[in-house]
């Protein structure tokens, strides 16, 4: 036997391996949302990537081949699994500051009463240390291996938010907000000619630190904020240097309203973007919750994605997205917990309040076809990585990605699951999880091998 790295002595390849674990592991393929594959062995070499996945049974031969003794596997207790990193493909950082607070008014109003305000703050570098330390450890004990952040439209802590990614070993895309309009808050908006140069640096800067799983996201706050000069300048951008885009569409049907006012030239909320060379394969918005069939199929036609973001659609009464009718159009849809329009962080929550959206619009429609709960485990994971055009690097187990991981114990101590029946079963345990499970059963997160949670394991195995 070779691995798929192509050694052929067993020297050369112990010395590439970091980790061998035991055990069950589950997760979703393009063609199977839920593929369970049971007492597997999988190793991970020592650039995190996934080495090889062999049956359990050939525990001895594996560890012949690759030179390992059978005392550095690891092995899976009986409740635990381990399951693919959860992708947040559209969340607020800034905005964590006051999660858990401040629903009581729909999105236009909301941003001018709490998030414009809450956002100026971070001028204040040591105010955004503290929220940004927060919200990145906080997602991170929940699973989230990989976020696509907004920041505010400050560099300098749009920077430290990256750095911050970095040092506690999170994948992350960072967008530093742009925005030149905005009447409600005078002191938070930048001109035309600083946010594009703000945009520059903040990019040029942050690839200047080679961080290895940070990137730099091009991010027009929504059409409404945004003039079509900056749009088309942000686009070129984008377009330039080959980078991800990341912003806001038909959230609220006031907001459509509104982009249809400020935009008359355009045939809808979709093809303002599309118009400044904003939707590409590499752009993910979130919600989408008004999106025509028109706009679907031009979502599919330029790659662009969406993030469904059910928490804060439900929490500012914006709207349902109809996922099934997104998947029907072939969009590529990830999940997002849009912290704070959506009072949780977790994507667990994420996953449940996608399940209870889709069962609403059953209620209203008995013909909906709801959304099953191993679908929605895809959302989560591979459809996450598809939204933000990392499928290549992670979202499942396969050979050749990097190890993004989850390791689940449904049983432990003092958790929030009482096990009473099929104990055994990896389907019913994922699906206990993802219904009834909390940061307590995530023992431990690896992000690209590395092991990232317990957080006082940090920094380990930096190798
Ligand atoms: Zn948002």
């Amino acid at each position: 036997m070779s691995t798929p790295n192509g050694h052929t002595t067993t020297v050369a390849a112990a010395a590439s391996l970091r980790r061998v674990f035991r055990g069950t592991f589950v997760h979703s393929t393009p063609h199977a949302p839920l593929e369970i594959l049971r007492d597997a062995l999988l190793g991970v070499d020592t650039e995190g990537k996934i080495a090889f996945i062999e049956r359990g049974r050939d525990l001895d031969a594996v560890c012949e081949s690759h030179g390992l003794d059978s005392s550095d596997v690891t092995h899976l207790e009986q409740h635990e699994f381990f399951m693919p990193g959860m992708v947040d493909t559209h969340i607020h950082a800034s905005q964590y500051s006051y999660a858990g607070t401040a629903l009581d008014v729909p999105l236009l109003q909301w941003l001018n009463l709490y998030t414009f305000p809450a956002e100026a703050r971070f001028k204040d570098l040591s105010f955004a240390h503290t929220v940004y330390s927060h919200v990145v450890k906080r997602t991170l004990r929940n699973g989230t291996t990989t976020a696509c952040y907004f920041a505010t439209i400050h560099t300098e802590a749009s920077l430290l938010l990256g750095k911050i990614a970095n040092d506690l070993g999170q994948r992350a895309l960072v967008g530093k907000v742009c925005m030149d309009s905005n009447d409600a808050v005078s002191h938070y908006k930048e001109s035309t000619q600083e946010s594009y140069q703000e945009t520059c640096r903040f990019i040029g800067e942050l690839l200047e630190r080679k961080y290895p799983l940070v990137k730099p996201v091009v991010t027009p706050r929504f059409a409404v904020s945004c003039s079509g000069t900056l749009l088309g300048q942000l686009g070129e951008i984008a377009r330039n240097n080959d980078l991800h885009i990341q912003s806001h569409v038909s959230e609220n049907l006031e907001e459509v309203q509104l982009v249809k006012e400020l935009f008359p030239d355009s045939q809808s909320y979709t093809d303002v973007y599309h118009k400044h060379n904003l939707l590409t394969d590499k752009t993910v918005m979130a919600h989408g919750c008004y999106l025509s069939d028109e706009e679907l199929t031009l979502f599919r036609e330029t790659g662009a994605s969406v993030s469904h973001c059910p928490n804060s659609n439900i929490s500012l009464c914006s709207g349902m997205l109809d996922v099934r009718n997104v998947l029907k159009h072939r969009v590529k849809i990830g999940l997002g917990t849009d912290v704070a329009g959506g009072y949780s962080a977790s994507m667990l929550d994420a996953v449940r309040r996608t399940l209870d959206t889709s069962k609403a619009l059953t209620i209203q429609d008995p013909q909906h076809h709801t959304l099953t709960f191993e679908e929605v485990f895809r959302l989560a994971t591979l459809g996450g990585s598809q939204a933000l055009a990392l499928d290549h690097e992670i979202g499942n187990f396969e050979v050749g990605k990097d190890f993004d991981a989850l390791r689940v114990n449904v049983a432990v101590a003092g958790g929030p699951i009482d096990l009473i029946q099929h104990e055994e079963e990896p389907k019913i345990l994922l699906e206990k999880f993802l219904n009834l499970g909390d940061d307590r059963n995530i023992v431990e997160v690896y992000v690209s091998g590395r092991m990232v949670v317990p957080l006082s394991q940090q920094p380990q195995d930096t190798e």
